[in-house]
């Protein structure tokens, strides 16, 4: 797999008036060119962390960038001077948010909206000044057309609030692939949503991958989801990767403890086996993370040196990379 982004050993911290959480110990990931990648783990785990740090949207201060790279076709994101990363964010690299309402605007319509991005050059948001709207309006309704939007001519005219909720997340879809990215990130695209409509926007994901080939990484606290979609999985733990593999070797042998409990917390899959059982006990408090594996208090395999000693990655089987003691040697 050629790698289109790979994020090495970045550590991130909050300052909070309680002290300093530790949100990211350490991650390392790779994106392939044509991967789809998911991102899953418990709400708090880090993984919005990562997709914004990717994107450089962290506020800073609070937060706080301690080490590592984040490398997109070789450059490094974290390093790149403010006025670079404008033709990177949504020309090379786009993101689709999980509340479509919250990012456009109530008083401007689609077209308004989907025109501006079309037309926004790559420094920051400028707008360009040669391409003329009337051409950029065919464009918006093209791509309104390719999410499924129907009668996209009339529609366009639309107001935000006069969409479904399933539809404004297409019209977000449409805008964050509307100057063709290299990678797409997805952030929660379908937990605003009901499950039917749910369903509908990660086959329109699926399908537009296929079809452009996107890099992809999908965000979601839901393991169903991402396996609709993704060719790989990376399980997020308290700011840790626990496990990264292909979908099929997750769901067929997942290794990890944490990865274990999320398989069995899912009622259909845990039906094969036996009753859902949810995960014992929280997330940890990040600012006073327990020491050792992160997972200790919860891991119902969790031996003495587990709380005292942090696990490195091991390779258990071709592209399956697990942190957990209980394949240290
Ligand atoms: Fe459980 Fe220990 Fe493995 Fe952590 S390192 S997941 S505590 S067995």
């Amino acid at each position: 797999m050629t790698s289109i982004l790979e994020i090495r050993d970045l550590r991130i911290e909050f300052e909070t008036f309680e002290g300093v959480a530790r949100v990211l110990d350490g991650i390392d990931l790779v994106l392939g060119k044509r991967d789809t990648l998911g991102l899953v783990g418990e709400t708090g785990c880090g993984k919005s962390i990562t997709a914004k740090a990717i994107l450089k949207l962290l506020p800073m201060p609070p937060a706080r960038i301690v080490s590592g790279q984040i490398l997109f076709e070789g450059m490094d994101l974290i390093r790149m001077p403010e006025e670079k990363m404008g033709s990177i964010r949504g020309e090379k690299i786009s993101m689709v948010f999980q509340d479509p309402m919250t990012f456009l605007n109530p008083v401007f319509t689609i077209e308004e909206q989907l025109v501006d991005v079309l037309l926004a050059g790559g420094n920051g948001g400028t707008p360009g000044r040669k391409r003329n709207r009337k051409e950029a309006r065919k464009k918006a309704i093209d791509l309104l057309r390719e999410v499924k939007i129907p009668q996209p001519e009339l529609r366009i005219k639309s107001y935000p609030h006069e969409f479904s909720g399933g539809m404004r997340q297409r019209v977000l879809i449409a805008m964050a692939l509307s100057k063709s990215p290299k990678i797409l990130i997805a952030d929660e695209p379908t937990t605003a949503l009901d499950v039917t409509i749910q369903a509908q926007i990660l086959r329109l994901m699926d399908e537009l991958v296929q079809e452009h080939g996107h890099s992809v990484l999908l965000i979601s606290h839901d393991l169903g989801v991402v396996a609709r979609v993704c060719q790989r999985i990376a399980v997020m733990y308290a700011g840790n990767i626990v496990e990264i593999c292909s979908t099929a070797q997750l769901f067929k042998k997942p290794y990890h403890p944490y990865t274990q409990g999320l398989l069995n917390s899912i009622l259909t899959f845990s039906k094969r086996r036996g009753k859902a059982e949810p995960i014992q006990g929280t997330i940890p408090d990040l600012i006073h993370p327990p020491p050792g594996c992160r997972f200790h208090p919860r891991c119902p395999s969790a031996m003495d040196r587990c709380r005292s000693e942090k696990p490195s990655s091991f390779m258990l089987e071709e592209g399956h990379w697990v942190s957990c003691l209980l394949f240290a040697s």
